[in-house]
């Protein structure tokens, strides 16, 4: 068998080993010893029992990987660093994501330290009166959505740099979310960014002046791009987002793959689209083993469900907009099915 290493273990690298453990000899290489279902993670932070349901180990449903829990930090043409273990293959997919602000990801950790870090956070949260949030994208919105239904009588301050909310989204889907939140409560305050803090004073770029007793950073991702940034650095697009292919391969070096955040498409970095490039690396590993053509990836635009605690929410798709109890409840539904599939190895 030819030796395939993934590194990453988040949304697209779980899938492809899992899609991929009896066609492969796989090595999948994480700094966590677990996957995590991230857009659960605003939930668990008001409700940390829920990390259960969203957490779960790889070798759990793994079984025919070899699984590394070590950082990669060089890549080389055919062999990679795992710490200071070097390993061979034939084939390398890459799916280190991206980073985000703590508590939502985190890097090293194991899954039980996880766990009472979140436990932890819960705690900070519902000590805290007054509670601002940076940024008002789909991340901010979905935790605010989650305090004001589990932590109820909590000032919340959302702090954003656009003229709306969700600036990327559906007109419908800004205002929803907006009658929402200040429905409940929430005070919007749009156009300003903050720029610096003194401890837990903070400043925006107008002069106000923030003294919450806690924030929750909730600004855009950072690729995981370190890793190649020697060897592969013509690789590497201004934003340090790897070019690609539209077969997914880098275009100098036909053995390696990437998928997910990582990757340099002009789309959402959203689960679906990292499990949509990682279906296409998988069909194309399989067409390898038999010799036939690799099939294009097409970025195009995926449905989206946006949660305001359970019991509301927003599913877009293009312009077709619906909001409420539906939507609300759609997101944990697909979180249960995403579970459940690794769970049962289906
Ligand atoms: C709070 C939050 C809520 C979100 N909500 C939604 C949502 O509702 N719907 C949706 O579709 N998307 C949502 N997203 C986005 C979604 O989580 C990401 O698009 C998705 O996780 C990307 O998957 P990935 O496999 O590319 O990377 P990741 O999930 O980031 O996984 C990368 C993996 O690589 C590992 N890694 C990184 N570098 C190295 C290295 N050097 N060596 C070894 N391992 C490494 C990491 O440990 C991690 O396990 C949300 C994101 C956040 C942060």
């Amino acid at each position: 068998m030819k030796r395939l290493v993934i590194i990453g273990g988040g949304f697209a690298g779980s899938y492809i080993a899992k899609e991929l453990q009896n066609e492969y000899k796989i090595t999948l290489i994480d700094r966590k010893n677990y996957f995590e279902f991230t857009p659960g993670v605003p939930r668990t932070l008001t409700q940390p029992e829920h990390a259960k349901a969203i957490q779960i180990s790889h070798r759990k449903y793994l079984k025919n990987v070899d699984i590394e829990v070590k950082e990669v930090r060089k890549i080389g043409r055919n062999y990679v660093f795992a710490g200071k273990k070097k390993i061979n293959f034939d084939y390398l997919v890459i799916c280190t994501g991206s980073e985000y602000h703590s508590p939502f990801k985190e890097k090293n950790m194991i899954i039980s330290a996880r766990s009472k870090e979140l436990l932890e956070k819960n705690k900070e949260l519902l000590k805290a009166k007054n509670i601002m949030i940076v940024g008002g994208g789909l991340v901010g919105v979905e935790i605010a959505g989650e305090i004001i239904q589990r932590c109820k009588g909590k000032k919340i301050t959302i702090v954003h740099a656009h003229d709306t909310l969700l600036e990327r989204n559906n007109y419908r889907s800004q205002k929803h979310a907006e009658r929402f939140l200040k429905r409940n409560g929430v005070n919007i305050i749009y156009g300003e960014k903050i720029v610096k803090n003194k401890g837990k004073i903070f400043f925006s770029d107008k002069g106000r002046v923030f003294t919450p007793d806690l924030v929750l950073i909730c600004t855009g991702i950072s690729p995981n791009y370190y890793l190649i940034q020697n060897s592969f650095k013509n690789s590497l697009d201004e934003k340090k987002f790897f070019k690609i292919n539209s077969f997914l391969q880098f275009d100098d070096y036909d053995n390696i793959f990437a998928a997910g955040d990582i990757t340099n498409f002009r789309e959402e970095k959203t689960a679906q689209n990292a499990q949509r490039q990682a279906k296409i690396v998988v069909k194309n590993l399989k067409r390898k083993k038999l010799g036939k053509p690799l099939v294009k990836y097409n970025s195009t635009k995926t449905p989206l469900v946006i949660s305001l605690g359970s019991y509301d929410g927003i599913f877009e798709y293009k312009n077709f907009v619906i909001t409420g109890l539906i939507p609300g409840i759609l997101k944990l539904i697909i979180e249960r099915r995403e579970m459940l599939r690794r769970n049962l190895g289906f």
